[in-house]
């Protein structure tokens, strides 16, 4: 029986919580940070590795309500390749319902912009300015525009994967048999990233716990796992 840990997990549980098994399915830095603090669980090579992982740089997202329209030829996602911190421009309203409903109703625009891999110095106010900056340049539209509301994260929890590192990436199963992991920090088995692995790995996870209690799990498909050309020689 699993219970968890009373200082760890958002929201600060008070009670613990009895259950059969457990899928640690937080980020990288959360599923760390909660293993550390579980000093009953798993063997100590399992514990080493987990508590070797790392967040990547950090990344900001900000998103605007705007009064008026972005140009109608503006595509839904713009990668952005020279824009200094900013990466991406996305014009929710191109492409989601709300989005949709809210534009047509007040004429205005939603536009969201994505800063990846960003200097670790920088502070979120600098963040917030530069990549304000960015999409004024690109999208000069915007900069006329009155900002009706605005969202903006600063965060730094997805997984690095530095090199050399791969033998420690955490795998589905864990020592204990009703403990399994599930995100995209997790290695498994298929060609696959981000959300495709994260989801991926919450199906092997289910599996994992579902086969010890000799239940059978969901098939998971995947795309070939060794690539066409692997075996072709000049
Ligand atoms: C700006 C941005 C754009 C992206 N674009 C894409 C894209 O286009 N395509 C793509 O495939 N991927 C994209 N990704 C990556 C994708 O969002 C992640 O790979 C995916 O969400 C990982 O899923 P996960 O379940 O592993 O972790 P998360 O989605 O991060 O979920 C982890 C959960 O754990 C919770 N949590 C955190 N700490 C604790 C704690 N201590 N206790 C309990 N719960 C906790 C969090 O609240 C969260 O709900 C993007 C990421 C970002 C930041």
């Amino acid at each position: 029986m699993h219970t968890r840990p009373a200082d760890v997990g958002q929201g600060a549980p008070t009670e613990p919580l009895a259950c059969d098994a457990v899928v640690l399915a937080a980020t990288v830095t959360a599923v760390r940070d909660i293993v550390a603090a579980s000093g009953d669980i798993g063997d100590a090579p399992w514990r080493a590795a987990l508590a070797s992982q790392r967040a990547t740089s950090p990344f900001a997202v900000q998103r605007f309500w705007l009064d008026r329209p972005v140009r109608a030829d503006r595509p839904v996602f713009a990668a952005i390749a020279g824009g200094g911190i900013l990466d991406s421009i996305a014009v929710y309203n191109h492409v989601a319902d709300t989005s949709a409903q809210w534009a047509a109703a007040t004429g205005g625009s939603e536009v969201e912009i994505h800063a990846y891999a960003m200097p670790a110095h920088l502070t979120a106010q600098d963040a917030r300015a530069q990549m304000t900056e960015r999409l004024h340049h690109f999208y000069p539209e915007t900069k006329a525009a009155k900002v009706v509301h605005s969202t903006f994260a600063l965060s730094q929890d997805s997984p690095a994967f530095a090199a050399g590192t791969a033998h420690l990436r955490p795998r589905v199963h864990s020592p204990d048999p009703t403990l399994a992991l599930a995100g995209d920090y997790t290695w498994i088995p298929l060609p696959s990233g981000l959300m495709e692995r994260a989801v991926a790995s919450g199906f092997l996870a289910a599996n994992c716990l579902l086969s010890h209690y000799n239940v059978r799990g969901e098939p998971l498909w995947s795309v070939p796992r060794r690539g066409y050309l692997a075996d072709w020689t000049a």
